[in-house]
């Protein structure tokens, strides 16, 4: 029997880490604790993310964006 593949897309918030300057902004204010600051280099998002944007808003170098991905 052939077993169909759903493919579900999910909105998720991606950080360019080459101009993030680690202040923590967005982690402040993710509501599920989704972006961590990696050994305060960059921020790095977690399989939490909900991709809401509130992190987007807020970051002051304005280099999160939200993106549909595939949820596998
Ligand atoms: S708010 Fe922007 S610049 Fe600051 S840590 Fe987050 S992604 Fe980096
Ligand atoms: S998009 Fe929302 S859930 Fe995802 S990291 Fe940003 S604030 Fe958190």
């Amino acid at each position: 029997m052939n077993e169909t593949k759903i493919m579900r897309k999910k909105k998720r918030a991606l950080v360019d880490q080459s101009l993030c300057v680690a202040c923590g902004c967005c982690a402040k204010v993710c509501p599920l604790g989704a972006i961590e600051i990696w050994k305060g280099i960059t921020a790095r998002v977690s399989d939490r993310c909900v991709g809401c944007g509130r992190c987007a808003a807020e970051c002051p170098a304005s280099v999160i964006t939200i993106r549909e991905v595939e949820n596998l």
